[in-house]
């Protein structure tokens, strides 16, 4: 049980080599995650049933589902939301204006350090989305849908295909005020200085790349250069450290938790 993250990380990893994910074409990722689709979790173990006993609970999950999610944690900073998992009922961030995108006001001073500390260096880094209300994200999905449709693909394609890079209403980071789109939302932001700088300063300031190229697999997100998460430095700092996304992080503290 304790090494379950580990062993789920190996298989995972053995997964991902059969997959061959690196350089694939959109197509290509459109079918490797129709086979993820098709493994999607099966219902939860039934009520009172020990979740951590059955094997074959475990061979039954697919492998969107290896971490565990017990609910959202107490810390603002670390609410998850996914593919999985909606904005929490009541969400209703106090919005604050910061270029021309509204956030969270509390990622406000954070956000506006980073920028300015990498624009010290020459660095511009503009903000491109931010805060959007779930009506606003349920367009957008609908717009994807419609682009993939007129492309003459299946409706269920069409949906599918969406849903890899743009969240449904109520299912996306942005709905928090928590998650900012980086200068332009361009496929090939990880060539640019200002993403490199990133990578080695985003923690410093609290924000996570949020879906990383290596975790596909765990997030449902492919790999997005541009958005980063609010979690506050102490968090982003340990993430970073050990290697977890969002999905991971947050159940390797349950597990901590649950350790005592
Ligand atoms: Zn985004």
């Amino acid at each position: 049980m304790e090494n379950r993250l580990a062993v789920w990380k190996k298989i995972l990893f053995g997964l991902l080599a059969a997959a061959g994910v690196t350089g694939l074409l959109t197509a290509t990722t459109a079918v490797f995650f129709y086979a993820l689709g098709s493994a999607a979790p099966q219902a939860s173990p039934a009520a009172g049933e020990p979740a951590s006993s059955s094997s074959a609970a475990e061979e039954e999950e697919g492998p969107l589902s290896t971490w565990e999610f017990t609910g959202q944690p107490d810390d603002w900073r670390l609410v998850l939301v996914n593919f999985e998992i909606p904005v929490p009922a009541g969400n209703d961030p106090v919005l604050e204006t910061v270029g021309t995108v509204q956030v969270d006001e509390r990622i406000v001073e954070d956000l506006e350090r980073m920028i300015g500390d990498a624009a010290q260096e020459g660095l511009t880094l503009t903000l491109s989305s931010g805060y959007r209300s779930e009506e606003r994200q349920g367009e957008l999905f609908e717009q994807a849908v419609q682009d993939n449709l007129s492309l003459g693909m299946s409706l269920q394609m069409a949906d599918m295909v969406a849903a890899e890079s743009v969240a449904r209403a109520g299912y996306s980071e942005h709905n928090t005020g928590l998650a900012v789109d980086l200068n332009g939302v361009l496929e090939t932001f990880d060539e640019t200085a200002e993403y490199r700088w990133l990578q080695r300063h985003a923690y410093e300031y609290g924000f996570v790349l949020r879906y990383p190229e290596d975790k596909t697999e765990l997030t449902g997100i492919r790999f997005e250069p541009w958005h980063y998460r609010y979690v506050g430095r102490e968090h982003a700092e340990k993430m970073r450290l050990l290697n977890l996304c969002l999905e991971e992080y947050v159940a390797y503290l349950d597990e901590q938790a649950a350790r005592g």
